[in-house]
């Protein structure tokens, strides 16, 4: 595995922000798993983890008013660095009006251990957290979360609280591991928490 520094990727007209490589779940679908970058960038494989300021110096290079969204992302999971996340997003957001995104596992209450949601208020326009799957039994099947079957149910928590924050929070689901069925039942779970469905196709489009 090749190792280097690389922070900020840029993909379809939107900058990526890579702050971590730690992750609560291991799914079998990581865009990790098919190599080291995503979409022509160096090795996401962090050296080590930036500083906040070593992020912002990355960010700041980029003239941010050219891209449609600024996305907290991974190689890992952004939440794991929530307190470092947010600090970067209300500095960004001071120097841009381009829309900030963190996509997440949802986990970000569970790794916390508290109600993690309003610390999304004001620094990112839109939450887009990957459900995967309408059961907690596939959840651990597919992904293989620390927390077990409370990482599903965590989520989908989290989701609930989020929404009270964020202008936009989005579940995601990748339409080639579903069934019609349970496509359904995804489409249930984001109507009877009051956000939208996202539905996506593989090659790893902005996960991870
Ligand atoms: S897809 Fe996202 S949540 Fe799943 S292992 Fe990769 S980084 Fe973690």
């Amino acid at each position: 595995m090749k190792k280097g520094m690389c922070i900020t990727y840029e993909v379809d007209g939107n900058l990526y922000i890579n702050i971590t490589n730690r992750c609560t779940n291991n799914c079998d679908f990581c865009i990790r798993n098919n190599g080291d970058g995503a979409y022509g960038s160096d090795s996401l494989w962090l050296e080590r983890e930036p500083t906040v300021e070593e992020i912002l110096g990355a960010v700041f290079e980029r003239d941010l008013d050219k891209y449609g969204e600024i996305v907290f992302c991974g190689y890992g999971e952004p939440t794991e660095r929530l307190d470092d996340a947010r600090a970067c997003a209300l500095r960004i957001k001071e120097r841009t009006k381009t829309p900030i995104r963190i996509n997440t596992n949802g986990h970000a209450s569970l790794i916390k251990g508290c109600d993690a949601a309003p610390l999304f208020a004001d620094a990112f326009d839109t939450v887009s957290i990957s459900l995967n799957t309408p059961s907690a039994e596939k959840y651990v099947e597919k992904c293989h979360p620390v927390f077990k079957k409370d990482g599903f149910y965590g989520m989908l928590d989290f989701a609930k609280n989020v929404n009270k924050y964020v202008q936009n929070t989005v579940l995601s689901v990748v339409r080639e591991t579903l069934t019609e069925t349970e496509l359904a039942e995804c489409q249930k779970i984001a109507d009877e928490i009051g956000v939208t469905l996202r539905v996506r196709t593989y090659i790893g489009k902005e996960d991870a």
